[in-house]
Parts: C-alpha cells; sequence; structure tokens
C-alpha cells in the first residue's frame, strides 16, 4: 500500500506516526493510499526547517525567487496531464475537470513569477526639505497554508508560490482526502530549485492544525474549506495574533432575466450547477429565474438531466463520484429533506448507478422547482449536484433574496440589459458577480473576492491582495545631509 510522505526540510519522508487515514478512490471505495497524521515531533521539525530556511531564502534576490517560479510553471505545464490523472483517480473528478483544476493553479504560478513588479513600494521625494520618504515590502517568516479536498491542485497553488515568491517560507496541511496530488506538486517544487525547508508538507486532520495556529513562529494562516472549520481557524490564528485569511462555504446564485439569451443560459447553467458534482465553491446552486424566464425552468431540467455521471476516463461522463461515503450521504438526505418540505424534485439523483462501479458515491444531477427560502435544501450549502430553482417577480425581489443570503462568494446575472446587468453588479452584496457569465472566477491579476459568510479576513487570495496579506510595508523616512544644519534641537513632531 502506497503511504503518503511528508516532506520536511527538502526530504520526501515516511512519517513515524502510528496514525494512518485510507486514501480511496471515489468511485469504488477501494483504498489507494495511506496518509499518516503527523506526529508532534514531525509538525515542529516541519515549522523549525521552515524558520530556518526563511533565515537565508528572504536573502535570496527577488529575480532568482522569480525564476524559481519560472522553471515549477515550465516543470508543472510538462506534467499537467500525470497530475491531472491523480488527481481525477483520488477525487473522482473527469480528466477533462482535473486538467482545469491543475490550469488554474498554474495561472497563479504565472503570477508569481511577477513578483519583482508586485512588490515595488512607493516614493515620493522631498517631504520635507532634503527629506525623502520610501517603503519597501518585506516577507512575513513561516506561513501556512491548509487545504480542503475540492480543488487538491489549484488550491494549494492559491498559497504557497505566492507566499514563497515574496520571501516567505512555507507549511502546507492538505486534505487528508486527497493528499497524493498535493505531494506531486511540492515533488516538482523541490525540481524546479527551491532550497530545503522553503515549503515543508504536513498531513493530517484536526490534531495536525491545532499546532499551526498557535505556534509563535507562524506569522500568516490561509485557510480554504468550510464554513464552522473557517470560522474556528480565524478565531484560533487571530486570538494567536497571527494574520488569517479563510475562505469558507457558499450558496451562490443566478438571476436570469426574461431578456436574456435562452440557449447561452440553459447552456451554461447545467455545467454550473452539476459540473464536478456540484463540488466547487462557486457552483450555481441557486437559479433564480424573473418573471416569463420560468417558462424555462423544465427545459434546463430536461438537459440537465441529460448529464451522465462517470469514472474519470469515460469521455462521456459529465461529472464523476462524490469525495466519500460520508459526502453522499449528506447530499442524499438534503434531497430526501427537498422532497418532505415540499420542493418539486424534477430530476432526481438519489438512486444514480454507474455500472461496474456500484460501490462507487454516485450521485445523479438533481433539480428542484418551488424552493422557497426557508427549506434546508436553500438555506445550507448542499455540495452537490443539486439545482435549486426559484422564480422571482423582479430584479429587485431577485436582489432581495441574493442580499438576505448569508453567503457571498459568486453570483451572476443573465441578461440583455445593461441597465439591469449594472444595477445588479452595483447593488448585489457578493464579491464576484458575473454578467452573462455563469461562474466568475477572477483570473491571478484580480484577488478572489468572496464576501460575508464565505470570507473571513480581509486580504483575499491571489493577485495584489495577496502580495499585501503575505508582506509587511516599512516606511523609511530618510535625510543624507549636504551641509551642518544650522539651529539647536527641534522639539516639535514637525519634519520641516
Ligand atoms: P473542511 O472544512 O472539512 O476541510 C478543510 C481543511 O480543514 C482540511 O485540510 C481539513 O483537514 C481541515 N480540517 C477539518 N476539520 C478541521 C478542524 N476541526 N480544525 C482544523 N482543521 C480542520 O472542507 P472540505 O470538505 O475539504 O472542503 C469543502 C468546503 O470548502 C466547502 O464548504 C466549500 O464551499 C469550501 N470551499 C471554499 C472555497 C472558497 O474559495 N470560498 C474554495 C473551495 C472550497
Amino acid at each position: 500500500m502506497h503511504q503518503v510522505s511528508l516532506l520536511i526540510n527538502g526530504e520526501m519522508q515516511a512519517s513515524s506516526s502510528t496514525q494512518f487515514i485510507d486514501v480511496t478512490n471515489p468511485a469504488n471505495n477501494q483504498v489507494i493510499a495511506q496518509v499518516p497524521c503527523a506526529t508532534e515531533q514531525e509538525i515542529e521539525q516541519a515549522i523549525m526547517s521552515a524558520q530556518r530556511a526563511f533565515d537565508t531564502w528572504k536573502d535570496v534576490p527577488v529575480t532568482e525567487r522569480a525564476r524559481v517560479m519560472m522553471r515549477y510553471q515550465a516543470l508543472l505545464k510538462e506534467h499537467q496531464r500525470s497530475i491531472a490523472e491523480t488527481l481525477a483517480q483520488e477525487t473522482g473528478k473527469t480528466i477533462d475537470d482535473a486538467m482545469g483544476d491543475v490550469w488554474r493553479g498554474i495561472e497563479v504560478v504565472e503570477q508569481a513569477m511577477n513578483v519583482p513588479s508586485m512588490m515595488m513600494g512607493e516614493t515620493v521625494e522631498n517631504v520635507a526639505r532634503n527629506i525623502d520618504t520610501y517603503s519597501h515590502i518585506q516577507p512575513l517568516g513561516v506561513c501556512v497554508g491548509i487545504t480542503p479536498f475540492n480543488f487538491p491542485a489549484m488550491i494549494p497553488l492559491w498559497m504557497f508560490p505566492l507566499a514563497i515568491a515574496c520571501g516567505n517560507t512555507f507549511i502546507l496541511k492538505p486534505s487528508e482526502q486527497d493528499p497524493m496530488t498535493p505531494m506531486r506538486l511540492a515533488e516538482l517544487f523541490i525540481e524546479a530549485g527551491a532550497p530545503a525547508g522553503v515549503l515543508n508538507v504536513i498531513h493530517g486532520g484536526k490534531e495536525q492544525v491545532e499546532p499551526l495556529l498557535t505556534h509563535p513562529l507562524i506569522k500568516a494562516v490561509s485557510f480554504v474549506g468550510s464554513v464552522p472549520v473557517g470560522q474556528h481557524i480565524y478565531r484560533t490564528a487571530t486570538a494567536n495574533m497571527k494574520r488569517a485569511q479563510c475562505f469558507a462555504g457558499a450558496k451562490n446564485h443566478t438571476v436570469i432575466m426574461p431578456d436574456a439569451n435562452k440557449e447561452h443560459v440553459l447552456n451554461n447553467l447545467v455545467g454550473a450547477s452539476v459540473g464536478a458534482a456540484g463540488q466547487r465553491c462557486m457552483a450555481i446552486s441557486v437559479a433564480v429565474f424573473v418573471g416569463e424566464s420560468q417558462q424555462w425552468i423544465p427545459e434546463l431540467a430536461e438537459r440537465i438531466a441529460q448529464v451522465k455521471p462517470g469514472v474519470w476516463d469515460d469521455k462521456k461522463a459529465g461529472f464523476g463520484p462524490l469525495i466519500s461515503p460520508a459526502a453522499k450521504q449528506r447530499v442524499l438526505g438534503f434531497i430526501q429533506s427537498g422532497k418532505e418540505q415540499g420542493a418539486r424534485c424534477l430530476v432526481d439523483g438519489s438512486e444514480c448507478q454507474v455500472a461496474g462501479y456500484e460501490q462507487g458515491n454516485w450521485v445523479g444531477p438533481t433539480v428542484f422547482a418551488d424552493v422557497t427560502d426557508q427549506m434546508d435544501i436553500y438555506q445550507q450549502e448542499i455540495f452537490g449536484p443539486v439545482l435549486c430553482t426559484m422564480a422571482a417577480a423582479s430584479l429587485e425581489d431577485a436582489l432581495t433574496l441574493v442580499n438576505n443570503n448569508p453567503y457571498g462568494n459568486g453570483t451572476s446575472i443573465f441578461t440583455n440589459s445593461g441597465a439591469a446587468a449594472r444595477k445588479y453588479q452595483r447593488e448585489v452584496e457578493v464579491g464576484q458577480v458575473g454578467i452573462n457569465v455563469p461562474i466568475p472566477v477572477p483570473l491571478p491579476f484580480f484577488s478572489f473576492t468572496g464576501w460575508k459568510n464565505s470570507f473571513y479576513g480581509d486580504l483575499h487570495a491571489y493577485g495584489k491582495q495577496a502580495i499585501r496579506f503575505y508582506t509587511e510595508t516599512k516606511t523609511i523616512t530618510a535625510r543624507w545631509l549636504e551641509n551642518d544644519i544650522p539651529g539647536g534641537p527641534n522639539m516639535t513632531i514637525s519634519l520641516s
């Protein structure tokens, strides 16, 4: 049985732990590897190795740090397919979707290659006579990343390349459900020339995360995962005086105006709702049809019903299984509650099976109509291939619904009216908005800007905000004397 390694001080090493968690293929629940729960001593070694590496890495010129990222980007591109195959087998994603997961991560590494210009400070000459003020951007020290199962390539790559390009060192604690993909990313990072200790990877769950949130040498914590865990991590890290950015759950609405292009809407909503089995934090899980567009709901349901789940290398599969039997049971529970609470189940995926893979965590595409904001299927994040459709009389009503929802990760509007789109983009209380684009995940020169219960913190992932998150600003005020300055002591706070 393959035992997943730890990465400590540049060495891939077997853990001395006696506790292991099974990594399974979600298509048949066969165990494909075992991941160790790192021991206290191993976690301490990882932190100390990152701290030692910081002493030298922070002084490596920014251009050399950028060149490590250039080599890393080339290696990731070269190995994209093999990484995606590992990823597909441990997550169940289709190979095309797995390739996309890796690609969206590579784009962040491309952003990290630009680190010299992103770390430029500011200057104002002659702020007072013969005095200049300028700022420098400096790294923090040891940073930590705790990542979820649903994007095991993209989300670790949201974090460590930018943190390390800024001159920090890093400890990654990936999801215990699919740790082989992040280990492959780590191996390639070493191959790209990252010095020992700059990136460390430890494995496990809650017990392994806790010391990372309290250890005095850890300066910043990045987390992506569910709301309760995100709240706990944000509270614990900040109570221990660390910076924290915690990206959490979501309930993303799309609003369909009657003047939208029907074909465009239907084609886009199929993939945006049930793609990746709905296990995307930016999946569309609620479609709000305004006015006459409600007539399109039956046709949308028909199209979604055509999507067939399947195994990762089945070219006809629209999406794969859920990550675990527990995730499947949770989603089935929501489908049941939707029926009991009075929603109309237009497409029911609860009995879905895939021939030859009867033990897999399958849930088929599911569509509900007549959903109300009081139902559990509306209020909770389902994280499965389940779309709730709702009706609204006007754009105002749709906006009220979306703004009353406690989540604020992403939303979209389909319309041909510039006025409607502008009103929506301006008034909606959600951090990422698509206009005729269903899942508006920004490219990495912007930032990933979820709001409300989808994000705790202030500086977001990637883009300029990530550079700010992973650095301190030092502001220097300097006077160089050409001649002796006449006069006695200056007793005021002015700079003249
Ligand atoms: P999760 O919260 O269960 O786990 C995330 C990470 O936290 C894992 O590494 C896990 O080992 C660790 N963890 C779990 N329980 C912990 C605890 N009590 N204390 C400390 N650490 C703990 O999330 P998941 O099921 O892996 O991922 C799915 C969730 O992630 C969904 O809610 C989804 O919306 C969210 N997500 C959000 C974004 C975003 O950008 N907002 C992106 C992707 C996923």
